[in-house]
């Protein structure tokens, strides 16, 4: 079949078939990788050439660690928030302002909502940069009118890259280019890690989980500027004490991810997709893939825009998570239906929205989205 699932989603085929083929005697250890101890050295080299592969295809520079933690990409809208309360940084520049910093969350869809919930939910001080719930979160507005925060005034900048369930992303620089480069930019880049370039250099964190476009579920990744990392010296500050051991950055990057036993399938899992990316020509063979795939999708729903209504601003779709509704709920019923027959699932539009989400993610070929397409023009005509 062809899985558009939105996450957990495919993964590469040579990938599982690499699994498959270690799965009871990884490397000639009489054991699968699910049965090795953490602190071991076979394990060690796993989680070791997962990082290095992962920093050569992002070229993520030396001073920024790659963490692994559970607890999702949900868990990160806390530990974003508590880990840079809690850095020298955060404590340093509340002591000169004489006052709590704001949090500036850019509100794009359900994902950046929820982590400004967790946010406000955690006693923080959040300030909505922008917020599009109103229009149903189906665009970007334009830079002119973001109503970011003072620079002295501001702890960091949050944002999503790429909305999963409404199918917004922005473009790469977007959020780098408004933001003062004093102030350290959040990103959540789960649902588009790996799908094109990014500049690392100019992010405070970065966070991923692993199931869209690097492994099974279970991990989350955490790319992180060392300076972020540093605590204040001479006070425990109130945010370093409320900050749960298992969500601490500065603890995981002392102890390379191996503070408690992480999601050791998973990461072993991220590392073979990491050298299957490499492999297919890096981020960049990943990006002219994503383009190709989601060119061919968009151009059907142009074509018949009063039928496959992509009700995202052109700008600003997704070319992972593209949605589209049909003019009432029996169609879209019977799409689900009649494309699944044909071997296409998991492409019902979250429960939130309705609709269709074909979720076109790194290890979907492309012969999947032109499956889809001739399916697509074939119910038009039989529909229209
Ligand atoms: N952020 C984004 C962009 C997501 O797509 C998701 C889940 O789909 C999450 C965060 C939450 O991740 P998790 O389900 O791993 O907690």
């Amino acid at each position: 079949v062809f899985n558009f699932c939105a996450g957990p989603s495919t993964l590469p085929l040579p990938v599982l078939k690499q699994a498959r083929d270690e799965f009871f005697n990884y490397k000639g250890t009489g054991m699968s990788v699910m049965e090795l101890s953490h602190r071991s050295k076979v394990f060690d080299e796993i989680i070791e050439t997962a990082e290095s592969n992962l920093r050569t295809l992002l070229s993520i520079p030396s001073n920024y660690r790659i963490l692994f933690f559970q607890g999702g990409g949900m868990g990160q809208f806390a530990a974003t928030y508590l880990n840079l309360q809690a850095s020298k940084y955060a404590h340093e520049k509340r002591a000169k302002l004489g006052k709590e910093l704001v949090c500036d969350y850019l509100v794009t869809g359900s994902w950046s909502e929820g982590a400004v919930k967790e946010c406000k939910r955690l006693g923080g001080n959040a300030n909505l940069v922008i917020d599009t719930k109103d229009s149903k979160y189906s665009h970007i507005p334009d830079k002119s009118t973001w109503k970011l925060s003072p620079p002295e005034e501001t702890a960091y900048v949050y944002y999503c890259d790429n909305e999963t369930i409404h199918g917004v992303e922005f473009d790469p620089d977007a959020v780098t280019s408004i933001v003062d480069p004093s102030v350290p930019i959040i990103c959540d880049i789960s649902s588009n890690i790996l799908s094109r370039p990014i500049d690392i250099s100019k992010f405070g964190v970065l966070v991923a989980g692993a199931q869209k476009n690097m492994g099974p579920a279970g991990a989350t990744l955490v790319i992180v500027r060392d300076d972020l990392l540093e605590r204040p010296q001479d006070v425990v500050p109130k945010a370093v004490s409320q900050l749960p051991t298992v969500f601490d950055y500065a603890l995981f990057a002392k102890a390379k991810s191996l503070l408690n036993t992480p999601s050791t399938y998973t990461i072993y899992m991220c590392g073979l997709v990491y050298k299957w990316v490499i492999d297919q020509g890096g981020v960049e063979g990943m990006q002219r893939l994503r383009e190709k795939r989601s060119g061919i999708l968009y151009d059907v729903i142009d074509k018949y825009p009063d039928f496959y209504h992509g009700f995202v601003a052109k700008q600003n779709r997704s070319s992972m998570n593209p949605v589209f509704t049909l003019p009432n709920e029996e169609l879209s019923a019977q799409f689900l239906k009649e494309s699944q027959e044909l071997g296409m699932v998991q492409m019902k539009g979250h429960r939130s929205l309705g609709g269709i989400r074909p979720s076109l993610y790194n290890a979907l070929p492309v012969e999947a989205v032109e499956h889809l397409v001739k399916f697509m023009e074939e119910f038009y005509q039989k529909h229209k």
